[in-house]
Formats: structure tokens, sequence, C-alpha cells
């Protein structure tokens, strides 16, 4: 569950957020100033710091460089304010996004979502994992899994998935693939391909459910976004 924090001084609006959060199972924290707001953004870990603008005690602003100077948390800037300079101001000042009053809840929820998909793809890359859907490839420790269930794969199942998930969106002929995944030893025919990839299937698809490997008649496969 995404941990939030929100920092707001209006009661109703806070409240209102609050709700709406809570509802689309956020787990959420509220700060009804600045002074507290840092305290707990500093103090523990967030997924996302929604930060008002105009705010008792410290300010929006000067919270947002206050949890800079030390943490890579990502910000959301709320405010009622919409002009050219405030929205330079909170960019400058760290945010990593901004929203101005009033705003509809989808287009927060949206604009998380921007955000935590940033960081997922920024973890990936410190990690080298292949994401696709809820498949996960480690390339470090080899390891595969399905919403964190792992997935048993032989060295030829791992290679193949490697090679496709590396290269969403292109169609991979039956003998290119056969030529990287199994190389030099390859005196058998291309439909090994065809095999492996149901081999595949059988392991990382769910019933009812389209694959994740598509078939492109005549030529190859693909994993498609
Ligand atoms: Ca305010």
């Amino acid at each position: 569950m995404k941990n939030i924090l929100l920092i707001e001084d209006e009661k109703n609006m806070a409240r209102f957020i609050e709700l709406e959060l809570r509802h689309e199972s956020f787990h959420i924290v509220v700060a009804y100033d600045g002074k507290t707001g840092l305290d707990l953004a500093l103090g523990e870990e967030w997924d996302v710091i929604l930060l008002d603008l105009m705010l008792p005690g410290i300010d929006g602003l000067e919270v947002c460089r206050k949890i800079r100077a030390t943490k890579k948390t990502p910000i959301i800037m709320l405010t009622a304010r919409d002009s050219v300079t405030d929205r330079v101001f909170g960019l400058d000042s760290g945010a990593d996004d901004y929203i101005p009053k009033p705003f509809a809840i989808e287009e927060l929820l949206a604009r998380m979502r921007v955000v935590f998909r940033r960081q997922e793809e920024q973890m990936a890359g410190q990690r080298s994992l292949l994401m696709h859907g809820e498949l996960q490839v480690d390339l470090n420790a080899r390891v595969v899994s399905k919403a964190d269930q792992i997935i048993e794969l032989t060295k030829r199942e791992y290679d193949l998935l490697v090679k496709l998930m590396k290269n969403v969106n292109r169609v991979l002929a039956r003998d290119m693939l056969l030529d990287t995944v199994w190389g030099f030893e390859a005196a058998v025919e291309t439909n090994v391909v065809d095999v492996y990839v149901r081999y595949l299937r059988n392991k990382i698809d769910s019933p009812k459910e389209p694959s994740y490997i598509q078939t492109v008649r005549g030529i190859g496969y693909v994993m498609r976004k």
C-alpha cells in the first residue's frame, strides 16, 4: 500500500483529499501545518508528499526546500494560486509536479500515478529489472516473478523471456530467436521456438487472460505494452 503524506491547512480540503485517497486504498496521514508536515516528511518514508503552498508557520516552498535538502521523496505541490511564477517557484524548490486548486480528484490521482511510475522506473533501472505487466525479471539475481510470486524457469525459457522483454513491441522472428537464444548449438528446427514459447506461456500466463506473448503468424513472437 502506498504511503501518502498530505500537508494542508484547510480542513475541508484536507478531509476531502483524505477520504478520496483512502477510498482509493492509499494509506494517508494529514499534517495541518508546515512544521508538523516537515517533521513527518523527514521522519518517515513516503511514496509521495502532497504539499499545499500557503501554510501557516513554514510555507510550502520552504517545506519543499527543506525536504529536498535531505530526501528525494516525490512532492506534488497543491496551491490556490496559479501563476507562472508560482509554478516555476514550485518546481525550482524541488517539487516533482504542481497542481492548481481547485482540481478534480481524478487529476490528482493521474499525477500521482505519473510520479509512482517514474519512481518504479528509477528503481527498476537501479536494480536492473525488466517489468512487463505483473511480470518482473531481476537480471542480476536471474529471478523471474509474477505479482511477487517466483516463477521457476529453465535456462532456455529464461533467456527467451529476457529476449522478449528486452524488445517489448518489437516482433522477433523465429530464426532470430533461435540464433540468439539457442545459438550455434541449434541444429534444431525453428519449431523448437514454438515449443519453448508454449512452455513459457504455461508458466507465466494466467488462465482466461490473453497471453503475455503474442504470436505473429508466419513470423515469430512479440510482447506488447
Ligand atoms: Ca493553504
